[in-house]
């Protein structure tokens, strides 16, 4: 069976630039997108705006992740099982290494991309969430991300320079 390293990728989107807000018709096929630059959606308390309106949901809006959220708390990321499985270092290392092992081998053009769009932990990250989740990626469906996981897991692993990709979704 042919490796395709990419196939669980999730969508990039256009990096995102601090300077520009400029909405193109890159995202002409967005929902929700009366929802971004604001987070009057947010019912949790935790997210933050964000580019395009598909990634712009909150954890409160998916009856999964509702379903982990502590009684008396608001958001997903209130589980303290949310840090032990997508903010640990050592967990995230760990999950990176499989997922290496896994996808292998990958071939000098992709090592390049895979360097630069996923050599953080950010991406294994997201994984990791949607496993715990959701158990599966769901390879046809895409899963959103919610903001303020997003939120937390880049705050975990901060990007250099502080660009980061879309990688909201996790395949
Ligand atoms: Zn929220
Ligand atoms: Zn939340």
């Amino acid at each position: 069976m042919e490796v395709e390293p990419y196939q669980f990728e999730p969508t990039v989107s256009e990096e995102e630039s601090s300077a520009s807000d400029d909405s193109s018709d890159v995202f002409s096929d967005d929902v929700n997108e009366d929802r971004i630059g604001h987070v009057e959606w947010c019912i949790c308390g935790n997210c933050v705006p964000m580019h395009t309106g598909r990634e712009s949901t909150c954890c409160r809006e998916n009856a999964k992740s509702c379903d982990k959220i502590p009684p008396a708390m608001s958001c997903v990321t209130d589980n303290e099982n949310f840090n032990a499985v997508c903010t640990n270092p050592a967990v995230i290392e760990t999950a990176f290494n499989q997922y290496l092992e896994n996808e292998g081998p990958i071939d000098d053009e992709s090592l390049n991309e895979y360097v630069c769009i996923t050599f953080t932990y950010r991406y294994v990250a997201y994984r990791q969430y949607t496993y715990w989740i959701h158990k599966k990626l769901g390879r046809k469906i895409r899963i959103p991300i919610p903001s303020c996981v997003v939120k937390q897991i880049r705050e975990s692993f901060p990007s250099e320079g502080g660009n980061y990709k879309g990688f909201e979704y996790a395949h």
